[in-house]
């Protein structure tokens, strides 16, 4: 599995391990914000950096980047941990860019004595129209040129609370005409009155992500600091601050985020869709997030498996969801037990099979797992098969049943259609069948050769269960890149829910999270609403890419 060619991030650490760069250590770290649930994007970002730190002998920080009070709240913290837990990898440190406001706030008092920070009374508007064009210079502020002395108590009065929120801002002092316009003396604090998930009161000040994120690499020595492409033009003002301050260089290299095909993939975004209760919250298994997709049935190994296909990219792109279905379904197939589960029942009736008459036959688990054992199936006359199974005019390729078709029942016998009946409606209500005795599955002597196998389950034995069928939450590739309201694009059927289907009585035993193949159905999953007396199955995945047609 390791026989792919270097991505251009090991590349860049095998020549740095090379030549001895921080005596050839790799660190990394992910740095969420702790403002919603992770997504499959984020598993691409946890991936990579657990993944290189794996592989190269390395550690990966955790570090919740909760430098803004408004938006972050501890259960967010919780999930997120949870989520990366599950997805099979443990942080070396548990940190918080909150624990650094203190040290970030010496760094700028260190900034503004270098004559490198300035505060400013503009306002935020104030500030945008004199920051120029990526064509024109920027103009300077006013307040550009205060003393050191000054910007000192200004800067102190700001952390005392002495002012209203956007009263004042902390600037670096760069250049307003540089080419970069996130050079433009960008903003280090702002003031805002409001609480925090863990430092409470004690700061009105916050740092800005850009003077908050880099320094905290180079406090905690991260060597590798990987972020996503909209950050190539924060990285000159990322290496201005840790030189003017002399600390530790971190470095940080760009990838492509993840973006998958069907859905969306900002938190802000799904935060609506959960608000607005078009989802039934950040784990409704249409979701594209980790919570949802564990409880879809997608299992860790499965997402590091999509992680690993879609490989680093130095370009935006769209990434199909088929491919992260085919990861799910290859895992599936070699570990799942199959079983029968009638969706959408229509009876059938053996009329030569005595009434009453039972008999148990032995069903494998898993052809493609030796060692899956088997499990019973209870035969009777009385049977639900798939209603789609049947039909009364079947054109010459349908090798199910219709009238005079033979088809076999899998793992029983092979029966012949003689008749059927209809409800007043006009819907096919019975269908009546006569078997073949010797030709039960394992010991067939009939010499009959039918085309078709079909699942069914018998009548009086038969459980029954929710069963909750999805698909694409949205119903255009890239909602996100449309023009109006991405949630316009919903699709309005992606949740298919069936009330009472009918499956095997072995699966009365089943727990929540256990997987199963139903045959010719696809793969599915016991959802935790499940209670003791109902069952409640997701559909993880269909067993075939049925989107194309
Ligand atoms: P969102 O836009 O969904 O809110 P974010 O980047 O603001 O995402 P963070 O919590 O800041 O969310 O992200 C934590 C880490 O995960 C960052 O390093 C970020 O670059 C990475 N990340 C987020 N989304 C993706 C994605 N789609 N593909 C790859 N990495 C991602
Ligand atoms: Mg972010
Ligand atoms: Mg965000």
């Amino acid at each position: 599995s390791e026989e792919r060619s270097l991505n251009f991030i090991e590349q860049i650490i095998e020549d740095d391990i090379a030549n001895g760069v921080n005596d050839g250590r790799v660190h990394t770290r992910f740095p969420p914000e702790p403002n919603g649930y992770l997504h499959i994007g984020h598993a691409k970002s946890i991936c990579l950096n657990f993944g290189l730190a794996n592989k190269y002998n390395g550690k990966t920080n955790l570090r919740f980047d909760d430098t803004n009070p408004v938006t972050e709240e501890t259960e967010y913290v919780e999930s997120i941990k949870a989520d990366i837990k599950w997805l099979g990898y443990q942080w070396a440190n548990e940190l918080y860019a909150s624990d650094y406001f203190e040290q970030l706030h010496d760094f700028a008092v260190a900034l503004i004595k270098k004559g490198l920070a300035y505060v400013d009374d503009l306002s935020a508007a104030e500030i945008a129209a004199l920051k120029g064009t990526p064509t024109e210079p920027g103009k300077n502020s006013p307040h550009r040129n205060r003393s050191v002395e000054e910007n000192l108590q200004l800067f102190a009065d700001m952390r005392a609370g002495k002012y209203p929120d956007g009263a004042k801002v902390l600037r670096a002092k760069v250049d307003m005409a540089h080419v970069n316009m996130h050079m433009r003396d960008p903003l280090m604090y702002r003031i805002k009155h409001a609480h925090h998930h863990r430092t409470g009161d004690t700061w009105c000040i916050y740092p800005m992500y850009d003077f908050a994120h880099g320094q905290s690499d180079s406090i905690e020595k991260i060597t590798h600091s990987i972020c996503t492409l909209e950050f190539i033009p924060h990285r000159e003002l990322y290496n201005w601050f840790i030189e003017q301050l002399n600390i530790f260089p971190s470095h940080q290299y760009e990838f492509a985020r993840l973006n998958l095909s069907y859905t969306v993939m900002s938190k802000r975004k799904l935060l609506q869709l959960v608000n607005e209760g078009h989802v039934t919250g950040w784990d409704d298994p249409r979701m594209p997030t980790l919570s949802a997709f564990r409880r879809r049935g997608y299992t860790p190994s499965s997402i590091r498996t999509f992680a690993e296909r879609v490989g680093v990219a130095k370009r935006d792109n769209l990434i199909e969801i088929g491919l992260l279905e085919f990861c799910i379904r290859e895992e599936l197939n070699k570990t799942a037990n199959r079983v029968m589960a009638v969706l959408d029942p229509v009876k059938l009736v053996i009329t030569n099979y005595p009434e009453g008459q039972t008999e148990d036959l032995p069903a494998e688990n898993n052809p493609e797992d030796p060692d899956s054992g088997h499990h019973n199936l209870t035969f009777s006359n009385t049977l639900y098969i798939e209603r789609e199974d049947f039909m009364e005019e079947p054109p010459k390729k349908f090798f199910r049943l219709g009238p005079g078709l033979m088809v076999r029942l899998k793992h029983a016998y092979i029966v012949k259609c003689d008749s059927f009946e209809k409800d007043a409606d006009g819907n096919v209500s019975t269908i009546f069948c006569s078997y073949i005795p010797e030709s039960k599955s394992g010991s067939d002597t009939s010499g009959i050769n039918v085309k078709g196998t079909i699942h069914w389950v018998s009548a009086a034995h038969a459980a029954t269960a929710e069963v909750r069928l999805y698909d694409r939450l949205f119903s255009v590739e890239n909602p996100a890149a449309e023009e109006g309201d991405f949630k316009s694009f919903i699709n309005p059927s992606s949740l298919e829910l069936i009330p009472q289907a009918y499956i095997e009585p072995f699966l009365l035993d089943a727990k929540v999270g256990d997987q199963f193949q139903f045959l010719r159905k696809g793969y599915f999953c016991v959802d935790p609403d499940s209670t003791p007396g109902k069952l409640v199955f997701n559909r993880t995945v269909t067993l075939k890419d049925t989107w194309a047609k």
